[in-house]
């Protein structure tokens, strides 16, 4: 072990591009340790002012390896046992991500959990 302790990351509060379904995406991110955190996701609808739609996700990178990219579990609203947990693989190429939510698996060119922690990557919070 290193005595060498890198400083922890700071907190991420920053929007993503929007889509032809979302007029505006926004997130922040806590880290809570290397590979872990707590991300609030906000998405609001194009064309319907107002109708934001917020989720909070537990973070944790699976360490599986892959060279194309790194894999996270998302667990989704931490405070209900009932909810989904979502399976993220950010690729350095970003045609290559994918993400287990139901965006995801319908094929969508975006999915917002893949491309919230791909910012959060490029900006070197994970
Ligand atoms: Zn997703």
């Amino acid at each position: 072990m290193s005595v060498l302790t890198p400083p922890a990351p700071a907190c991420i509060t920053a929007d993503i591009e929007p889509t032809g379904s979302y007029a505006r995406r926004a997130y922040h991110w806590e880290p809570a340790g290397p590979g872990r955190g707590r991300l609030t996701l906000t998405v609001w609808k194009s064309g319907r002012p107002g109708s934001a739609e917020t989720a909070v996700y537990e973070v944790e990178e699976t360490h599986e390896r892959d060279p194309r990219g790194r894999v996270f579990l998302l667990n989704k609203n931490p405070d209900d046992p009932a909810a989904d947990t979502y399976e993220c693989f950010v690729a350095a190429d970003p045609r290559l991500s994918r993400c287990s939510c139901t965006g995801g698996n319908c094929g969508a060119a975006t999915d917002k959990h893949t491309d919230a922690l791909s910012d959060i990557i490029r900006r070197k919070g994970l």
